[in-house]
């Protein structure tokens, strides 16, 4: 394994609701390396987007350990805090929502620069400001324009923009195109790629949409109501999927073949409760293959080939 950047070890974090505990994230582990990309897939409200956010610190985590280059996230003061922003960024999946709409692109771009006080001269800020639009393909005569003058994908550039002001080394990458028409969403990703490739960033990419996450990771994690169910490589993950969900996601994806429509598997039944969860694996009322045992212990994440992972209790029996 190369230089880990980011390390993370039982990451709880837990929302008091007027009906009990959620657990939105419950008990997330993985290292990540330098100048890689891990994709977290799942569907809405399976606790990716709230994962982002508590490496982060934006939500404060239950429990768990954050290292970040071997630094204590979680118990960060606020000064160290701080600086570990800088590093550690994150890019929003609606640009129009996450940016300021009286605001022309110069002073959103401006913003981290202003709050970070990296600049004493204004004529160096717009340098920097005409920099970093240039690096995320905003043609210099936009300068001045504001957020609704123009299309999706140019927002979420200016977001692109913002979040490398201040040259981090790792972004969380929330749902980054999902908002976009499908013609601009190539674009973006190829702009991500090329950044991750000039800039050596790594990226945590968060998508419900594994077609999108395929082409971009280098590994990536599928989570289900707050737990990891499979963990692998990108290509061992498609090559061979193990978890029950992981393959009727992956048989969701349109794929155009000769040979005919491959079978979609239709997940039913009822989706567990997040909301103190009882003992079990969370996707049994939907799991065609579920028997008594899976309504009775969580199932592991367990090693079964070299670096794949899979939370199941008969994920390695022929089906
Ligand atoms: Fe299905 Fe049981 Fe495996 Fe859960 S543990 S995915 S219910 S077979």
């Amino acid at each position: 394994m190369g230089e880990v950047l980011i390390e993370v070890k039982d990451l709880k974090k837990y929302f008091q609701t007027p009906t009990g505990v959620l657990h939105a994230v419950d008990g997330l582990t993985f290292k990540l390396e330098k100048g890689k990309t891990l994709g977290v897939v799942g569907e809405s409200g399976c606790g990716k987007s709230t994962t982002g956010r508590a490496i982060l610190r934006l939500h404060e985590p239950t429990s768990g350990e954050i290292l970040f280059e071997g630094k204590d996230v979680v118990h960060a003061s606020p000064k160290e805090m701080k600086h570990l922003r800088t590093e550690m960024q994150m890019i929003f999946q609606d640009p129009y929502a996450s940016l300021n709409p009286r605001k022309t692109v110069s002073q959103l771009i401006a913003e981290p620069l202003i709050l970070h006080k990296v600049y004493k001269k204004k004529a160096d800020q717009d340098a920097r400001i005409l920099e970093l639009m240039k690096l995320v393909g905003l043609s210099e005569r936009l300068v001045n324009t504001y957020p609704h003058e123009l299309d999706g994908g140019r927002r979420q550039r200016i977001g692109i923009a913002r979040a490398l002001a201040m040259n981090p080394k790792f972004i969380v990458c929330d749902e980054p195109v999902s908002a976009l028409d499908v013609s601009i969403q190539a674009q973006i990703l190829n702009l991500l790629k090329d950044l991750q490739e000039e800039l050596g960033l790594t990226y945590m990419f968060i998508t419900h949409d594994l077609s999108v996450v395929n082409c971009f990771s280098d590994e990536i994690i599928v989570m289900y109501l707050g737990q990891v169910v499979e963990h692998a490589s990108a290509e061992d993950l498609f090559e061979h999927p193990m978890h029950p969900y992981t393959k009727a996601l992956l048989s969701a994806i349109p794929i155009p073949s000769l040979k005919g429509k491959k079978d979609r598997i239709l997940l039913k039944g009822e989706i567990t409760s997040p909301i103190d969860p009882k003992p079990g694996c969370r996707f049994a009322l939907r799991c065609e293959y579920a028997q008594e045992k899976c309504f009775q212990e969580d199932p592991a994440l367990t090693e079964y080939t070299d670096s794949h992972f899979c939370a199941c209790h008969f994920c390695d029996q022929p089906k």
